[in-house]
C-alpha cells in the first residue's frame, strides 16, 4: 500500500459555523475552502497543517453517514485519509490481502480527489480513506 503521507483527518462536527472559528482562533489555521459533497450529504471545511489537512464534516441530513455517526458516537474523529498513487491498483491489492472495501471502485470526493474507503472492521476500527490526486 505505502501511502505517501496522511492526506487529511476527517472530523465530524455538529456545526461548521461553530467549528471553523474555533480552528481559526485557537489553532491559528485558515479555512481555505468550504465545499458541499451532495452524495455524501455533508458540508466540508478544509485547513492545512503542513502536508496534511483537517477536514471538518457537517451533516446536511440526519440520515447521511455523518448524521448517523454523530447520533451514535457524538462529534470526533471520523476517518483518516492516506494519499496513495495508483489508487485502482492499491484497492485491488488491498482486496487480495483480505481487506474489506467499502468502495470497490474509486469515486469523486471533496477537492476533486479520487477516493475509496476501507471498512473499519478490517482496519482496527479506523475508517480509512485512500485518496489520489486526479491526473
Ligand atoms: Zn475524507
Amino acid at each position: 500500500m505505502k501511502p505517501t503521507h496522511i492526506e487529511h483527518i476527517g472530523i465530524a462536527v455538529k456545526s461548521l459555523d461553530e467549528a471553523i472559528p474555533f480552528y481559526e482562533k485557537v489553532f491559528g489555521l485558515k479555512c481555505y475552502a468550504v465545499e458541499e459533497v451532495a452524495d455524501q450529504k455533508v458540508k466540508t471545511a478544509f485547513f492545512k497543517v503542513g502536508d496534511t489537512k483537517i477536514e471538518l464534516l457537517e451533516s446536511t441530513d440526519s440520515e447521511g453517514p455523518i448524521g448517523k455517526f454523530i447520533e451514535k458516537k457524538g462529534e470526533g474523529i471520523h476517518h483518516m485519509a492516506f494519499a496513495v498513487e495508483d489508487l485502482d491498483t492499491k484497492l485491488k491489492t488491498a482486496e487480495e490481502q483480505g481487506v474489506r472495501l467499502i468502495d470497490k471502485q474509486p469515486r469523486k470526493g471533496a477537492e476533486g480527489l479520487n477516493i475509496a474507503f476501507l471498512h473499519p472492521k478490517s482496519t482496527f476500527g479506523v475508517l480509512t480513506e485512500l485518496c489520489e490526486a486526479p491526473k
